[in-house]
């Protein structure tokens, strides 16, 4: 039977319970068979009655002493009930609704019983335990049992038996995807052997050999995957840009670009003068100095007669940067232009036809760049900053915009480099490991309620001295603010301005304002007009305002660590000693654990590895557009040990066979189109 077969086909299945399998993602044979258990429940010690533990999940071998009884208790509910015993014990077993068992159990024959052990101490009980006939091979009881997800209309039991069913069916035609050599060097279990001790393991061992198998064959076809995309966007030819004379640029600069800095925009130049398009990942943590990179990169673009297009995830990134690179550039000779959603429709339409005449050389803008009706007349580089925020889709789209465009990405999160070539795929990757000189660490304090008035206090004493604060509360995301979390960040404003900071000029910013509203109120803080900003995470990315030496974090435990440390970087921008005060929130122990990892240290990547060992993938980016792709078996929490040997596995075989043509390696190929094909749009 082949592994498209449609599961209903299945022995057991039928037309009902393939829609139940449904459900579970699972309507072919070959998705049956690569459902892998969530869990296993070890049933392989077999009990005395007289052995069993109280309040312990036990088998027991024993013999069916009495005929059960059903009984109706009212509508809806029997119980049947029997007893069994052993040579030195008796017990009860008892079910609800299952009145089969009364002919399923027959008086003199043995069977095993898996259940809670229940009852008093002499009178042991059992309730709706798990039981099959002594004399038949162990099937849900005397051995390790797998636990599947689960959904209304299928049973493990069910489950279960359709995967036996299956597996016999099409154990031998499972592909041998990995190819032989790669299979031997790195000790790894055959396929079949996996398929069948991944679902029915014999022992720990075995179970053990078929998840390494699996979870590094997941792992290898991914990487390849990534690897052979990359591959063939080295074949692709892009404008290739001579080195611009960056002095100029270097001069105009305020201050002195750091070590990493210069090397960042190294790896950059090279990039654009290769005469292949540049898919480049710049990494740097918050305040390491990106936007001056980005410039560096647009300057060079310019120079070299194209257009360059810089994209922020929200409008107050796109209005800071259009400032500070306008101040930079146009005395360079940059024409530098905005184009954000809240643009008038006139001057809209004027940006629109100077950025199709080539008459702005770098347009800044927001998604309002990849909007249909956009039309550049020469773009050949696209900066994406913050880019987790824009989604891989959005960046796929811009690469359309251009004719094979350089594309440079900007990143805060700092992202486990193995992750990285995960979730960036395609993209080379540049880290600013530096921050600028003279940057001193924001002190960072976890506190309880106990503390408020404190706090308050120290508000109070910095804005004496000149500072500005944030007050940040959590909200789910920018566009995602529900009216109840929107009214008590309005009301608690409100409080603070009325009732506790009556002397102070308190602000408000929240993602249902305006863009306009949102700028004109981020701009009077920036320009020392208000002394305390209280606000959603709209100011999470980007925002500079040097003269701000206090971040307050409302219910920190609501947030992920990479997302505080975000918020934390918009503090100690300036030359003054700064602060960051998280509230615990009700998150407990667990939470407040990882809240201490933030006062111990301000070195994001290291805050990164631990948000991901603490949280996992999907919280560690903060929402569940990880960009990382669904995985069957492996985890990029858990299994990342694998992870790097399959990606250095990966990167071997495709050094020795690029284009994966040799015949050894054709079902692997196979497997890399399939993970193509599903993703398509994904990866662009
Ligand atoms: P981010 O990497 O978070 O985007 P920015 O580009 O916004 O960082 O830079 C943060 C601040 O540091 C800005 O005020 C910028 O002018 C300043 N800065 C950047 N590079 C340097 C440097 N080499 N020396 C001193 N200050 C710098
Ligand atoms: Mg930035």
């Amino acid at each position: 039977m082949r592994l498209d077969t449609n599961v209903q086909y299945i022995k057991g299945v039928g037309e009902e319970r393939a829609k139940a399998f449904a459900r579970l993602g699972v309507t072919t044979l070959g998705e049956l068979v690569m459902n892998f258990p969530r869990a296993y429940e070890d049933r392989r010690e077999l009990r005395t009655i007289q052995e069993l533990v109280f309040g312990d999940m036990c088998c027991v071998s024993a013999t069916v002493a009495s005929q059960p009884v059903l009984t109706r208790i009212r509508r809806g509910l029997d119980i049947t009930r029997c007893v069994v015993v052993d040579s030195a014990g008796r017990m009860t077993v008892t079910f609800f609704n299952q009145s089969f068992v009364r002919r399923a159990l027959i008086p003199g024959e043995s069977y095993i019983f898996y259940g809670r052990v229940e009852g008093r101490i002499g009178a042991p009980e059992m309730k709706n335990p798990v039981f099959e006939k002594e004399s038949n091979p162990p099937g849900s009881t005397r051995r390790i049992v797998p636990v599947y997800r689960m959904t209304a209309g299928l049973s493990q039991r069910v489950i279960a038996s359709a995967v036996r069913a299956g597996l016999d069916i099409c154990g031998d035609e499972l592909p041998e995807r990995l190819p032989e050599g790669v299979r031997e060097r790195y000790r790894l279990a055959q396929t079949r052997f996996s398929y069948e001790n991944i679902h029915f393991p014999r022992d720990m061992e075995s179970l053990e050999l078929a998840r390494r198998r699996l979870i590094f064959e997941e792992l290898f076809i991914l990487s390849c995957t990534l690897s052979f995309m990359r591959g063939r966007q080295q074949e692709k030819s892009g404008a290739k840009m001579a080195r611009a004379d960056m002095a100029p640029f270097y001069a105009a600069l305020p201050f002195k670009p750091t070590h990493a800095q210069e090397r960042t925009i190294g790896e950059i130049l090279t990039d654009m003068e290769s005469g292949r398009p540049m898919s480049r990942l710049v990494q740097g943590d918050v305040g390491s100095g990106k936007t001056a990179v980005a410039a560096a990169a647009a300057y060079n673009a310019v120079k070299n007669g194209a257009q360059a297009a810089f994209m922020a995830p929200t409008e107050i990134l796109a209005e800071q940067h259009y400032k500070s690179l306008t101040a930079l550039l146009e005395p360079l000779g940059v024409r530098v232009g905005l184009l954000t959603g809240s643009l008038g429709a006139k001057a809209r339409r004027e940006t629109l036809a100077s950025m199709a005449l080539g008459e702005l050389d770098l347009v800044i803008g927001t998604h309002a760049l990849i909007s249909d009706g956009v039309e550049f007349s020469n773009l050949s580089l696209i900066i994406a900053d913050e880019q987790h925020r824009f989604g891989v889709q959005q960046r796929a789209a811009l690469n359309d915009k251009g004719d094979a465009p350089h594309v440079l990405v900007m990143s805060a999160t700092p992202i486990p480099r193995t992750l990285a070539l995960i979730v960036y795929g395609d993209l080379d990757v540049s880290v600013i490991d530096e921050l600028p000189p003279g940057r001193e660490k924001v002190d960072t304090f976890l506190v309880g309620e106990g503390m408020r008035q404190r706090i308050y206090n120290f508000i109070r004493r910095l804005v004496g001295e000149g500072r500005q604060v944030f007050i940040v509360c959590p909200a789910v995301e920018e566009t995602e603010e529900t009216p109840d979390n929107l009214k008590s960040v309005k009301e608690y404003a409100k409080e603070l301005s009325e009732r506790v900071f009556p002397e102070l000029r308190v602000g408000l910013v929240h993602g249902k304002l305006k863009a306009r509203e949102k700028n004109e109120i981020m701009e009077s803080f920036a320009a020392g007009q208000t002394d305390i900003l209280v606000a959603t995470t709209v100011i999470e990315v980007g925002v500079d305002v040097p003269n701000a030496a206090l971040m307050v974090v409302e219910n920190a435990d609501r947030f992920g660590l990479s997302q505080l440390h975000q918020l934390r970087g918009r503090v100690g921008r300036g030359q003054h000693k700064s602060y960051c005060v998280l509230f615990e929130g009700s998150g407990g122990d667990a939470a407040r654990e990882r809240l201490r990892a933030l006062c111990r240290t301000n070195d994001g990547f290291k805050l990164a590895e631990e948000d991901l060992r603490l949280r996992g993938p999907g919280d560690f980016f903060g929402s569940r557009q990880s960009g990382l792709p669904d995985m069957q078996i492996a985890s990029f929490a858990t299994d990342m040990e694998l992870l790097k040997t399959a990606q250095s596995a990966a990167k071997e075989l495709l050094e020795a066979d690029p284009g994966l043509q040799r015949p050894e390696n054709g079902p692997l190929r196979s497997a890399v189109d399939a993970v193509l094909e599903k993703n398509r749009g994904t990866f662009n």
